[in-house]
């Protein structure tokens, strides 16, 4: 059987306990997850991509079933690229179910070879997400409980 290969793709800006609990719960299923950062020209990034990326290479030193990588252009594209048939996403409540039927369904008529898997966060994590960190950041707060250790922000 070929390797199972899971793209997990996001902004992580940065990324928060929430997406850490999705990658290692993931690997229960998958051989190996890439943790995509997709570079969208649109959004305006808090942190600059370079530190994104290392923040979960820190998250994850050590981890050889996990890779980190960015990309531009369409997830599934991407996918294609590294020969991964599944597409990882975490959700949190109705809004994140709702936004990501609607984009799982549209990359399913347009590849349907590549799975779109969707996993409930662990309760403790539900109520985290990076824009809410973003906030706390800006104004001089302790994110510590939200992100992981790999965050390093002095
Ligand atoms: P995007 O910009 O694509 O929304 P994010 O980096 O915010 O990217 O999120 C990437 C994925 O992680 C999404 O599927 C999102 O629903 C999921 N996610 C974000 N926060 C959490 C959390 N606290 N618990 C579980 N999944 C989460």
């Amino acid at each position: 059987m070929s390797k199972k290969i899971a793209v997990f793709p996001g902004s992580f800006d940065p990324i928060t306990k929430g997406h850490e609990d999705i990658v290692k719960r993931g690997l229960l299923l998958f051989d190996e997850i890439i943790i995509a950062i997709g570079e969208n020209s649109t959004k305006n990034y808090f942190f600059p991509l370079e530190k994104r990326k290392s923040f979960i290479e820190k998250t994850f030193n050590g981890e050889s079933k996990i890779k980190t990588d960015t990309y531009n252009g369409l997830t599934i594209d991407y996918c294609k690229k590294v020969n991964a048939n599944f597409i990882l996403r975490g959700l949190r409540n109705p809004s994140d179910f709702e936004f990501e039927k609607a984009i799982a369904q549209m990359n399913r008529t347009m590849a349907p070879e590549i799975e779109t898997v969707l996993m409930l966060t662990a309760p403790e994590f539900s109520a985290i997400s990076s824009t809410i960190v973003r906030d706390i950041i800006r104004n001089n707060g302790d994110v510590k409980q939200f992100v992981p250790s790999g965050v390093e922000l002095k």
